[in-house]
């Protein structure tokens, strides 16, 4: 049997242990502790945006980015329906309710179209507003963000971004995260950089930066005694998991550039196959980071993604459907929904591909080998 191959697994750049052994050294074995500083100020540095705090998740990320732009029970949050389900469940926490909107096929992202319809008929049916925007750079693809953000302005809703997929993406020549008033980064352990568990809010400046953190904290006042005036979370990232994503910024840049590097390989090696296309940057001015390398096919062909899944699987190859919906999700059945299939359809036609940074060339090779065997056997 040919070794697995996984379609995206932690890559370790050889140094994180230093940051722990220091941690371990000076009992730093806590939430927070220098390396959490660290690790804010090289993401901070890599960001061009000084007002970075580490969080135990993207998930609390996103939670705390909803609670600082003043979403509350009964309030609405637009959302792209085309993305994981960790995008929309902070708004439920919130006591809010989502609305989704669809996305466009260029980015596979939030179709602007789209948004300012559901923004103009919520205020019919409401009264009022939505109370931000969550637009998904999704599998690292920068989504239309000035397009939704002319509209944002036009309606003064302001936007959240989730870059969660998207850390070492650029818009525009802007880094991917920057762009909307807040952004929430994952570093999970199948992200582009990994703290074993761990996630960043992005904040648009230093009193932003300084209330997330008391957030984050239990909102403890500065008091002798522990004083507390509003609900706070636990959210901060530990010493040890900040020591790890320290070792990480050193590979961030070189892990991003192989994730390309699969993305123009596969390109290249899928090119002859009619049906058969690679998503790729719209222009010039969009540059994923290829978080991971997806395909779409042929919706006249009858493939269902989990036939080409189970035949790689038989190959010792791990492939993975594209995100479902969430306007497709039971959980959020209820949830306004704007726009066309756009979204369905390349749920339905479409397929993630191994992209690990780890991943070799003759890994690649073997994986579109199966893909190129898969499509001539079942298209003929
Ligand atoms: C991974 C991910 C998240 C959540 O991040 P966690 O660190 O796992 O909480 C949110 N949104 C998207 C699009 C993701 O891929």
């Amino acid at each position: 049997m040919n070794s697995r191959i996984f379609l995206s697994l932690p890559h370790l750049g050889g140094n994180e242990m230093k940051w722990i052994e220091e941690a371990f050294k000076d009992s730093w074995v806590v939430p927070l502790g220098p390396n959490v500083n660290e690790f804010e100020k090289l993401l901070g540095n890599y960001l061009e945006n000084p007002n970075i705090v580490a969080l135990s998740a993207g998930t609390a990320a996103l939670h705390l980015g909803l609670i600082a732009l003043g979403v509350e029970t009964g309030d609405e949050v637009i959302c792209q329906s085309f993305t994981f389900a960790a995008s929309a469940n902070p708004v439920a926490y919130q006591g809010a309710k989502p609305v989704f909107v669809d996305s466009e096929p260029d980015t596979w992202n939030m179709c602007p179209i789209a948004l300012e319809e559901a923004i103009i008929d919520r205020k019919k049916a409401t009264g009022k507003y939505p109370k931000a925007i969550i637009p998904v750079h999704l599998y690292g693809m920068p989504a239309k963000m000035n397009e939704i953000l002319a509209i944002a302005n036009k309606y003064n809703i302001p936007v959240l971004e989730d870059a969660a997929e998207a850390l070492g993406s650029t818009y525009f020549g802007k880094k991917c995260g920057t762009l909307g008033k807040y952004g929430a980064l994952s570093f999970n352990g199948n992200k582009i950089i990994t703290t074993s568990g761990g996630g960043a809010l992005i904040c648009p400046n230093e009193q932003a930066d300084k209330h997330i953190k008391f957030l984050a904290t239990q909102a403890r006042e500065n008091m002798p005694y522990y004083y507390h005036n509003v609900i706070g979370y636990n959210y901060r990232l530990s010493n040890i998991s900040a020591g790890i994503g320290c070792g990480q910024m050193q590979v961030l840049e070189s892990h991003v550039e192989r994730r390309r590097e699969i993305h123009a390989l596969y390109t290249e090696l899928l090119k002859d196959i009619n049906g058969v296309t690679v998503m790729q940057n719209p222009t010039s001015d969009y540059n994923s980071n290829f978080w991971l390398t997806t395909i779409s096919f042929d919706s006249s062909w009858d493939i269902s993604p989990e036939d080409i899944r189970q035949a790689l699987e038989a190959q010792n190859i791990e492939t993975r459907w594209l995100w479902r919906p969430m306007h497709m999700q039971p959980v959020f059945a209820n949830a306004p929904y704007y726009g066309g299939n756009c979204a369905e359809h390349l749920f339905k036609h479409g397929l993630c591909l191994p992209s690990g940074s780890c991943l070799t060339n003759d890994d690649i090779k073997r994986v579109a080998n199966a893909i190129i065997a898969f499509f001539n056997q079942n298209t003929k």
